[in-house]
């Protein structure tokens, strides 16, 4: 079944002409073919559906903070909301107005201030923070290749203006315990993550398997701070979009700018979408369209 409906909605997205861009402040993300397509879909009994371009790794951005909120929520149990909130910003992903209003306590650990609040816990956390959160995210996917990519960071790293100002903001208010600098290099090593659509929806599956990981059995996280990230990621996961994708796809997930979107619903699956085109949201055009597709085929949403 979910075969058929993969291969369906790749015949009725593919064509569609839809305005879209990719992120081109990142200059290394531009640089992506608009046209690439894939999507999988691993199922909690551990079986795998690929349509499209599912072993092309592509730029996890933003998805990868849902991973590193996972380990500092793993560490710190709930100290981690000492430092970060579980509110929807409403705000684009990068902004910095809610932040100077709120004493420069980031809303949730979706948006970028609160990722780097995340990164700020991780170093103070970690002996080797870089190395341990890969290895993280290497144990989490079940495959030990995956890694940072070099030129992403590199290209992020030079042109990243607005991170720079969100986390020296967050200084200014005494909310960042380390020197900045490793901060933010640590975000943009985590935003440099790269996986193919088919290890994203592997990793995924975590969420969906209630803090377990599959192919393991280890757990992650316990089965309640799974469904409040899942929770996070519900109200969270799309910023300023984070309705409109509830109110399409109705399920919890994450999107970045590297055109992929990750979701899942609880006891049954995990999937990602890559397009690398994006609305002015920052969201994946083709991805939404994706998903909207698959939970109305589906007829099941998490409502
Ligand atoms: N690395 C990107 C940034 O910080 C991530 C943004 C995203 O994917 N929404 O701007």
């Amino acid at each position: 079944m979910f075969q058929n409906i993969l291969e369906e909605i790749y015949q009725e997205v593919k064509p569609l002409i839809l305005n879209g861009q990719q992120a081109d402040y990142i200059p290394e993300l531009a640089k992506t073919d608009p046209l690439k397509f894939a999507i999988s879909l691993t199922s909690t009994d551990g079986k795998h559906y690929d349509v499209g371009h599912t072993d092309e790794k592509f730029s996890l951005q933003s998805i990868a903070k849902v991973f590193a909120f996972t380990l500092a929520y793993k560490i710190k149990g709930d100290a981690v909301f000492k430092h970060v909130g579980v509110e929807p910003s409403g705000d684009p992903f990068n902004s910095l107005i809610q932040l100077e209003q709120e004493d420069g306590f980031p809303r949730n650990p979706l948006i970028n201030a609160g990722a780097l609040a995340v990164c700020d816990i991780l170093i103070s956390e970690l002996k080797n923070p870089e190395k341990e959160l890969l290895q993280f995210i290497q144990k989490l996917a079940g495959h030990p290749d995956i890694n940072y990519n070099h030129k992403v960071y590199e290209s992020e790293k030079a042109t990243g203006y607005k991170n720079r100002a969100l986390i020296h903001l967050m200084k200014s208010f005494d909310r960042i315990q380390n020197d900045t600098g490793p901060v933010l290099d640590l975000y943009f090593k985590l935003c440099s993550v790269e996986m193919t659509t088919r290890e994203l929806s592997q990793t995924f599956l975590l969420y969906a398997n209630h803090g377990q990981l599959p192919l393991s059995g280890e757990q992650i996280l316990t089965k309640s701070q799974t469904k409040r990230t899942n929770a996070i990621m519900q109200t969270c996961g799309f910023y300023d979009e984070a309705g409109e994708f509830s109110f399409r796809v109705g399920l919890p997930g994450k999107s970045g700018v590297g055109g992929g979107i990750a979701a899942l619903h609880p006891g049954r699956y995990a999937v990602a979408v890559w397009s690398p085109p994006l609305n002015s949201k920052g969201n994946s055009v083709k991805g939404m369209k994706a998903l909207e597709l698959l939970t109305t085929k589906l007829g099941w949403s998490i409502f």
